[in-house]
């Protein structure tokens, strides 16, 4: 089969994926063009290797996002947006892998296609702890109090959700030795402990610039602009910096530090 006629059928593939994540609400419309443009991005310079490695990314982070969604409700008035993925969310996780992958397309270098890697593995580090961290039954340690703090607060740190970031980003470090000759043993695992690395960025930006909010009805600090049906009140942070300017510097940075880890 040509080059050509394969690229067609992945092309399909990511339109039907793009299409399945919106019939299941893991996407908004927006998030749904959103992510046939990143699929679109990989699959040109990965083909389909990458698109597996975005596709492991995408199949387990909504699978955790659904694990028992009922306890994690509360968690959710706290975050701004929640369940569906609209563009700005998809882009803030997958934008700077679409972008190393036109970068790679361009200048087909190896260290590319690490930084593409590492972008995933701190995306899905990142998910995999929020996801699988809320569910935790102990009250999660602020990173840098060290005090106790309600789940889904900014800067929270649990046990379950530190194990569940170094798997995720370790995942996708271990897939990609598998699937790429040029990423030896050595790198998967440095890939693995940067994309954790980067997720500890995320975690971080959170507890210090990202933008908070106060609801002036119930008090509660949240990252929301509206609350109890109301605008809610600047606290603190950077007002640019809110969840997912914070995800996207955190991927940028992680996949940079790569570099280092890739030059040692
Ligand atoms: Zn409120």
């Amino acid at each position: 089969m040509s080059i050509i006629s394969n690229h067609i059928i992945l092309f399909i593939i990511v339109v039907i994926a793009a299409i399945s994540g919106y019939k299941v609400r893991s996407l908004t419309l927006s998030g749904t063009f959103a992510t046939i443009i990143v699929g679109l991005a990989i699959l040109l310079a990965f083909g389909a290797k990458g698109l597996f490695l975005i596709g492991t990314f995408f199949v387990t982070s909504s699978f955790w996002s659904k694990y028992r969604a009922d306890k994690k409700k509360s968690m959710e008035d706290k975050i701004k947006k929640s369940g569906a993925r609209d563009a700005v969310q998809v882009f803030a996780n997958g934008g700077a892998s679409a972008l190393f992958s036109m970068l790679y397309l361009l200048f087909q270098e190896n260290f590319l296609l690490y930084m593409f890697i590492t972008s995933l593995a701190t995306a899905n580090s990142d998910t995999w702890a929020s996801e699988i961290g809320s569910i935790s039954k102990r009250k999660p340690i602020h990173v840098l109090s060290l005090n106790r703090v309600d789940a889904g607060t900014s800067g929270a740190m649990s046990l379950l959700g530190t194990f569940s970031a170094l798997c995720g980003a370790f995942l996708i470090g271990i897939i990609s030795d598998y699937l790429w000759n040029e990423v030896t043993f050595q790198v998967g695992l440095a890939i693995g402990m940067v994309g954790f690395i980067g997720n500890l960025f995320d975690t971080i930006l959170g507890a210090t610039v990202q933008v908070t909010y106060t609801c002036p009805n119930c008090g509660l600090i949240t990252e929301k602009t509206n609350h109890c049906g109301q605008s809610t009140i600047y606290k603190s942070g950077y007002r640019f910096l809110n969840n997912d300017t914070v995800n996207f510097l955190s991927i940028v940075l992680g996949s940079l530090l790569i570099l280092l880890f890739s030059t040692i």
